[in-house]
């Protein structure tokens, strides 16, 4: 996971240390809910910039315990960096860096296998990610023939870490930024996020007794 200080908690957007208040106590119940670190105002893009997504911020900000996760820079690329972009076959595209074509699929696809593993221990309820990431989008992300961008497929695939974290945990409800433009798509989203979080009690409650 990403820079430990970005777990926000709800009152002013950041944990700090000190007496715990009512509202932590009950910021202690909160569901954790994955999201694009980008998404959370994280200047971890590309291009040295974030894509923070305030409306998706405000609705949640006193409902969920974010986990902020980039996957292209815990996989260890720096920031800025090069573009990429998917490739190849939709159902098993490759992931690629646009200039210089230097195919990262097998190395990304091994540290997936380990930070999948690693996300268990996270009891996440929910995701939220960025929409036409070769690495977040879900469903989203336009797949090149080769490497010359302009020919795209008229097909569209979710990028690596989206398509893996969901194949591995089809249990926790997952959603795009995009998918979430209005009070009602978030309030629908919630309560699947909520839903998972009473199984995951339920599954917590069963283990104590
Ligand atoms: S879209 Fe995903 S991989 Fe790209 S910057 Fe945002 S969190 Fe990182």
């Amino acid at each position: 996971m990403i820079s430990p200080d970005w777990i926000f908690t709800p009152q002013d957007g950041h944990e700090k240390p000190g007496k715990r208040t009512e509202m932590q106590e009950h910021a202690q119940d909160l569901p954790f809910v994955g999201i694009s670190a980008c998404l959370l105002g994280q200047r971890v893009r590309y291009n040295g910039k974030h894509k923070r997504h305030h409306g998706i911020i405000r609705y949640f900000q006193d409902k969920v315990r974010w986990v902020p996760i980039c996957p292209e820079v815990e996989f260890g690329l720096a920031t800025p960096r090069e573009p990429m972009h998917l490739q190849g076959d939709p159902t098993g595209p490759r992931l690629v860096v646009s200039c210089s074509g230097v195919d990262l699929t097998h190395e990304f696809d091994r540290w997936l296998f380990r930070r999948l593993d690693e996300l268990s221990c996270e009891n996440l309820s929910g995701i939220i990610l960025k929409s036409r990431s070769p690495s977040c989008g879900i469903g989203s992300v336009p797949i090149f023939v080769d490497g010359n961008q302009e020919v795209a497929l008229a097909e569209y695939s979710s990028g690596l870490f989206a398509r893996a974290f969901l194949l591995k945990y089809p249990h926790i409800p997952g959603s795009e930024e995009n998918a979430l433009n209005t009070a009602e798509d978030m309030e629908k989203f919630y309560h699947e996020i909520l839903d998972c979080h009473g199984q995951h009690e339920l599954s917590v409650a069963a283990k104590q007794d």
